[in-house]
């Protein structure tokens, strides 16, 4: 019989004991099941914000590369890249599943440049515009199934909880590969030996950026061995790639060396300076830098990072949305103090940068290290204002030895 004091829902009638959650209305009761009956049906009358684009919706390659250009100094080709791949990428998505005579391939993409040039901020740029999901990973974690370091697919694990483990979001995010040239193979010849961290994880990549239906453990690692595996479609994740290949220049001067000939290119080769050999990158050069034939095949966007000179650092330090010194003046702003510098002051910071060949890296260390004292004892002061001279700078560089830290 019937227990009148027991709680049970409203629309299906189990009691409170025999559902997961049983939430409380005004009039009565709805369980979990209940709750994901009517959200289905809701889905199916489409009464729900649907999940694919509007063509109309979507951020433009102009709009994409400005959005950028508010964050990220130069570096106009790789921006351009990236925003019609990401394009590309939301139409091809949008073209899925629809009858298509023309089947639309994804074009993942690899980007070249030194440390500190702006890979990683491309991508974390980019990633806060994306309307899929986007994840992260650092190539040097990982490793062959079996040996200590991340599995291959723990890359999609990532994928997995950044779009809530919902499979049909993450099949279709974007996966930025950070340092990909540090599973470079080692030599030129094919492994004699087992190449833990190089060729095998190159080979598991390759699966990836194929497209293949991968079983991926929803915890990631090997730690839950008994956790039920999820088949994810990499078909349509986009990847972009990055990374520093320190030396790649090189193997181009000697391609370039080798292949021109003529009085012509005998010039061009003398007026290439070492670091404008990166523009000249071709997929050859990734190859020779040790690569496999068929990850560089997958990877047919090829763009590069140039160097960042005086100038550029100069603006990197005052001009993007959220530069070093806007952050500077914000927290001081938050205290009613108005932050200003010497002009002087940041040409110095510049300076030290290059001196210490710390690059974009390093103009936040050194603003942090001139800034640290002040930010200490300002908010307590009951000062309206603070200027920061150029003597003030010196002597806290001075003072905290910053070369010896930082060299
Ligand atoms: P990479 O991934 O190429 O090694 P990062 O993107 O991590 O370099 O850059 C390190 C830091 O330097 C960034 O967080 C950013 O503050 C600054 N930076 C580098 N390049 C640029 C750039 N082109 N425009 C603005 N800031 C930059």
């Amino acid at each position: 019989m019937a227990d009148r004091n027991k709680k049970r829902c409203s629309f299906c009638g189990r009691y409170e004991d025999k559902v997961e959650m049983l939430i409380t209305g005004i009039d009565g009761f709805i369980c979990n099941n209940c709750v994901e009956q009517a959200h289905a049906i809701l889905r199916e009358e489409q009464l729900l914000p649907k999940s694919d684009f509007e063509m109309s919706e979507l951020p433009k390659p102009k709009e994409i590369k400005a959005f950028l250009d508010e964050y990220i100094i130069g570096q106009d080709d790789a921006k351009c890249a990236l925003a019609v791949s990401v394009y590309n990428h939301y139409k091809r998505l949008m073209q899925n599943g629809k009858d298509a005579d023309v089947e639309i391939e994804k074009s993942n993409i690899i980007m070249v440049g030194s440390t500190g040039t702006g890979k990683t901020l491309m991508a974390r740029t980019i990633a806060r515009l994306l309307k899929v999901p986007f994840t992260i990973v650092d190539a040097t974690v990982l490793t062959e199934a079996g040996y200590v370091g991340e599995d291959i697919e723990s890359i999609l694990t990532r994928l997995l909880q950044v779009a809530d483990y919902k499979v049909e979001d993450a099949e279709r995010g974007i996966v930025f590969i950070d340092e990909i040239d540090k599973i470079a193979r080692k030599s030129d010849n094919p492994s004699i030996t087992r190449d833990v961290s190089g060729e095998g994880v190159q080979q598991g990549l390759l699966k990836l950026l194929e497209g293949s239906i991968v079983n991926v453990p929803p915890q990631g690692g090997r730690k839950h061995p008994d956790q039920k595996m999820i088949p994810v479609n990499t078909k349509n994740v986009l990847f972009i790639c990055g990374g520093a290949f320190d030396g790649i220049e090189k193997k181009i001067a000697q391609r370039l060396n080798t292949h021109v000939v003529g009085f012509d290119s005998v010039q061009n080769r003398l007026n290439i300076a070492k670091e404008d050999m990166m523009k000249y990158v071709t997929h050859q050069d990734l190859r020779s830098f040790g690569l496999i034939p068929e990850i560089v095949g997958r990877l047919p966007i090829l763009t590069s990072l140039r160097q960042l000179d005086r100038e550029a650092l100069r603006n990197i330090l005052t001009e993007p949305k959220n530069s070093v010194i806007k952050q500077y003046k914000k927290l001081m702003e938050m205290d009613d103090v108005k932050l200003t510098f010497e002009p002087a002051v940041l040409d110095f910071i510049v300076d030290k940068a290059i001196e210490y060949k710390l690059g974009a890296r390093g103009l936040r260390s050194i603003v942090e290290t001139i800034m640290m004292d002040k930010m200490f004892d300002i908010p307590s002061s009951g000062a309206k204002s603070c200027k920061i001279t150029l003597e003030y700078a010196k002597r806290q560089l001075e003072k905290n030895n910053l070369s010896g830290a930082l060299a």
